[in-house]
């Protein structure tokens, strides 16, 4: 008999985006004629920057002709990918990283979702309460924790992100194995300090634990002063994987191109407690289930690297920066308290005493205005709402006047 995995079973259904859709639907059913604006989900707007179409246009026209087709490339990536990566993104900025340490993947929701998978079932993992959900969801595929009860699955270390400890978390006082940290946060939009994260490092260190770093947002960091690679901090090339992802940072959420970063002195242990290198292991898994990222593709991103490419990538994301600033002076103007929005597209607002899903309900009901209960997030995001600075400029400042309109501020 063939039987289906138990551990689905556990999975809570995630009714957060069906919900929202309903409850969009039906509001606008009542009220055809406002032309809803949609601050809720986490994908970029505004077309790729012309330096990526360009170079998209001649890898597909060198498909086209058999002197320069290509076939089934390197599972990891072309060279000239990974090594502009290493280069650019790390090297230049301290961060001591090669070329062969790159894997090119088709996304970081998969790279995150399937890097445990390279470990035991038994571990302890560590999670940030808000999250984003696939962190926790493919740990309970894997049979990693318990029932879901009370709000929470048995077995989890949930790391609670606060007002009290500004929404960044802290070192677990119970031994875990697999620490999950995102940086500039999705869903809170914070962000860490140096001699923040350094903790996080020495904590795996001393602990012989592992980080899963996601800095899918890093291209909204303006500060100089916050890290924008884990491997800017010292000793974490021996206990820290990093994933990064063109999505955000150049408008590829429906291109596809990201990538994962495992340095060659990235251990684990086997079940003897002897050091194994997570770099082999990775490698091994991604070459047995990947067959790289399409030729096209790679070159579109290989662009973001080139003069106009930065220059207009940085266009980019400043214009959903600007968004994120005239959210952050409506909600001033509003008097509501939130963190985000400064070096990340996200601002995590606190809903003054409402539960999320009543301030979900006031912003639609009464400005047409879309965003996201933080209770989809974890237990923690309860009482708060995300508002995405992803759309155009026009609506998000149409957003912003509905709102104070609608709040009477
Ligand atoms: N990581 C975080 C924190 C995200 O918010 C998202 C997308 O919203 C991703 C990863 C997924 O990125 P990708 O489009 O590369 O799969």
């Amino acid at each position: 008999m063939i039987t289906a995995n138990p551990h689905y079973e556990k999975l809570r259904a995630s009714y957060l985006f069906s919900d929202i859709a309903k409850r969009v639907s039906a509001y606008q059913q009542s009220c055809p004629d406002v032309d809803i604006i949609r601050l809720g989900i986490g994908d970029v707007t505004h077309g790729l920057p012309d330096a990526c179409v360009q170079a998209f246009h001649r890898g597909v026209d060198e498909m086209a002709v058999d002197a320069t087709f290509r076939g089934y490339g390197p599972e990891q990536g072309y060279s000239f990918l990974r090594d502009k990566i290493a280069a650019e993104d790390f090297r230049a900025r301290g961060a001591d990283i090669d070329g062969d340490e790159i894997f090119v993947s088709d996304g970081a929701k998969c790279d995150t979702g399937n890097f445990q998978e390279l470990f035991s079932t038994d571990i302890k993992i560590a999670i940030p309460d808000p999250v984003y959900p696939v962190y926790l969801d493919t740990n309970v595929m894997a049979g990693r924790t318990g029932e879901f009860n009370n709000g929470r699955y048995g077995g989890v270390c949930y790391m609670e992100c606060t007002a009290e400890n500004n929404f960044v978390p802290d070192l677990p006082e119970e031994p875990v194995d697999l620490i999950y940290l995102c940086f500039p946060n999705n869903p809170t939009g914070t962000t860490i300090t140096k001699s923040a994260l350094k903790r996080w490092v020495d904590f795996a260190r001393d602990t012989d634990a592992l980080i899963l770093f996601d800095a899918a947002y890093e291209a909204f960091i303006r500060n100089e002063d916050l890290p924008r690679s884990i491997y800017e901090i010292e000793g974490a090339r021996e206990v820290a994987v990093e994933f990064r992802s063109f999505s955000k940072t150049a408008g590829f959420t429906g291109t596809r191109c990201a990538y994962t970063v495992v340095p060659k002195s990235c251990r684990v242990f086997d079940q003897t407690g002897k050091p194994v290198l997570l770099h082999s292991l990775w490698n091994r898994r991604h070459t047995t289930k990947f067959n790289g990222v399409a030729y096209p593709v790679q070159r579109a991103a290989e662009a973001v690297y080139s003069t106009e490419g930065k220059a207009q990538v940085k266009a980019l994301v400043d214009g959903y920066l600007e968004n994120a600033k005239i959210i952050q002076r409506a909600m001033d103007s509003m008097g509501f308290n939130y963190v985000g929005g400064t070096d990340s597209p996200y601002v995590w607002i606190n809903g003054n005493g409402r539960d999320s899903w009543e301030f979900f309900d006031l912003l639609l009901k009464k400005a047409g205005v879309v965003c996201t209960p933080g209770t989809g997030f974890g237990q923690c995001g309860e009482g708060y709402i995300r508002i995405s600075a992803f759309n155009s400029r026009d609506k998000v400042e149409t957003a912003m006047a509905r709102m104070r309109e609608a709040l009477g501020s």
